[in-house]
């Protein structure tokens, strides 16, 4: 947001204009094939008459495809500034929450301001919050988004590509966007803003530096080494902590000290935006209670720390457990309980969305896998099934990883089949108990989902708590 940022409408029309960004194509760093190819927008802002001479149509809307925090709003607001042209902005997850016919008057609004102002540039954050495939709202729909989606596509249509509007939207999720949206005459261009690579971290390093003194000792590639997976907003944050460490310490120039500790302090802050479209949030608010209920409701299972709904690297929602102790010596039960408890995720899904909903991903295919490995080791090495008291593998060291199963194989293929019909069978009644476990809690799984929803993150304190009231109260299931 900029100091020169200004509300339209008071409360009905809430767009930002900016006269002037300021922002520069020299500014953003690191995304240069996004950058050549917004070149050309510039020009259709600056010199249209160029286009239209020939009979060209000038794209009236480009989508900046990729993860948050990659540059994607500083990018619109360097064609803007680069083009000299006035840049009004308004986040898509604003509309999401709004009542019936305001979002709609809002994009009306939005608009007329902008054709009062052209040339200008539109810019829409979050695009897929209100652009999401019409008809697939849970119960029912949401007609308001839907309302406001047709209005920003009558909007788009009604305008000429030489009116001098270009309108820019951005976004992390380009699938679920609907198809109207995507037509020739709408946002029929598309680039890709992606998170940047060792060269590009150096480079917007290099941007983020020029106006901070920066000791001459400190290497600015070997921070970039040292950053994979930041964002442009992760390096900038990253040199301005430790800006503001050097300035604490009153120090003359950022060392390699505040580099490290504002590293450490990125890292740990590095947390994603909550999440807004609310069937997905309500999808993975399910799962994460699911696991930790089950969790919960498991005597042998680890106590839950912490549920959270704040994204985190490639993980949506996060579910803590704190081990009780060291794990050398587990039961049968614990173990099974861990099996049950991983699964219990997707048990939920599966009981409140129904099958063809369970979602998968990198993050639930590697909880199937512990769960099918610890499985697997109780089979095999130990001898938990009736196929014998005997370690058929010998243990390796990463006890749940579980990899290399095939390798050691030196029983027979009878024994071979018999070990995967157990493990399939330990699986598949772990899955069904955790099943019914959600199922018989249900009352309290729909409680406990919408206070994460509203609260974001359940300790496990108040986690405990609120499942001990509710295993006090006489009736319980299915009660209202
Ligand atoms: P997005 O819109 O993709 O979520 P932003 O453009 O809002 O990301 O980035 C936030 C801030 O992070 C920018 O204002 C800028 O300071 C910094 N930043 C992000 N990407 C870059 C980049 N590619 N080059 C330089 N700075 C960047």
């Amino acid at each position: 947001a900029s100091n020169q940022a200004m509300n339209f409408g008071k409360s009905r029309a809430r767009f930002q204009m900016e006269a002037k960004t300021g922002v520069k194509f020299d500014d953003v760093a690191g995304v240069e094939e996004a950058k050549e190819e917004l070149q050309e927008v510039v020009t259709f802002l600056k010199q249209p008459e160029r286009f239209t001479a020939v009979g060209a149509r000038i794209p009236k809307g480009v989508l900046l495809v990729g993860p948050p925090g990659t540059g994607k709003t500083l990018l619109a607001k360097a064609i803007a500034g680069e083009a000299g042209v006035p840049f009004f902005s308004i986040s898509g997850s604003e509309f999401v929450e709004m009542f019936v016919g305001v979002g709609a008057s809002r994009v009306r609004d939005l608009f007329k301001k902008a054709k009062e102002n052209a040339p200008c540039l539109i810019f829409i954050d979050e695009i897929d919050a209100v652009g999401r495939q019409r008809g697939a709202g849970i119960g029912g729909g949401n007609d308001e988004r839907e309302q406001t989606l047709n209005q920003l596509l009558t909007e788009m249509d009604g305008f000429e590509g030489n009116t001098g509007i270009i309108i820019i939207a951005a976004t992390n999720r380009p699938d679920v966007l609907d198809a109207a949206l995507l037509r020739p005459g709408r946002f029929d261009r598309q680039v890709i803003v992606d998170a940047p690579d060792l060269k590009g971290r150096l480079e917007i390093l290099q941007v983020h530096a020029r106006n901070k003194k920066i000791d001459e000792s400190v290497s600015l590639e070997a921070i970039a080494r040292r950053t994979p997976g930041f964002t442009g907003a992760d390096l900038a944050n990253l040199l301005n902590e430790a800006a503001i460490l050097t300035a604490r310490r009153r120090k003359d120039a950022i060392t390699i000290l505040e580099i490290n500790d504002a590293v450490d302090r990125v890292v740990a802050g590095m947390e994603g935006t909550p999440l807004v479209d609310s069937k997905i949030k309500r999808l993975i608010a399910y799962h994460e209670i699911g696991y930790a209920i089950v969790g919960t409701l498991l005597e042998d299972h680890d106590p839950v720390q912490k549920v959270s709904l704040i994204p985190r690297g490639q993980s949506r929602g996060l579910t803590w457990f704190t081990p009780d102790e060291e794990h050398f010596l587990m039961s049968r039960s614990q173990l099974l309980a861990r099996i049950t408890a991983r699964l219990a995720g997707r048990a939920a899904e599966e009981v409140i969305f129904g099958l063809p909903e369970v979602t998968g991903g990198m993050r639930e295919n590697r909880k199937l896998e512990l769960a099918t490995a610890i499985a697997r080791q109780m089979v095999t090495q130990y001898g938990m099934s009736e196929i014998g008291q005997f370690c058929l593998e010998a243990p390796n060291n990463e006890v749940f990883l579980g990899r290399d199963w095939m390798n050691k194989s030196e029983y027979s293929e009878e024994i071979a089949a018999q070990i995967d019909r157990k493990v399939r069978e330990i699986v598949n009644q772990s899955y069904d108990t955790a099943k019914r476990l959600i199922q018989e809690n249900r009352t309290l799984v729909d409680h406990l989902v919408e206070i994460l929803i509203e609260q974001e993150t359940i300790e496990g304190e108040q986690f405990r708590q609120i499942v001990a009231e509710y295993q006090s109260q006489p009736v319980a299931d299915g009660a209202t």
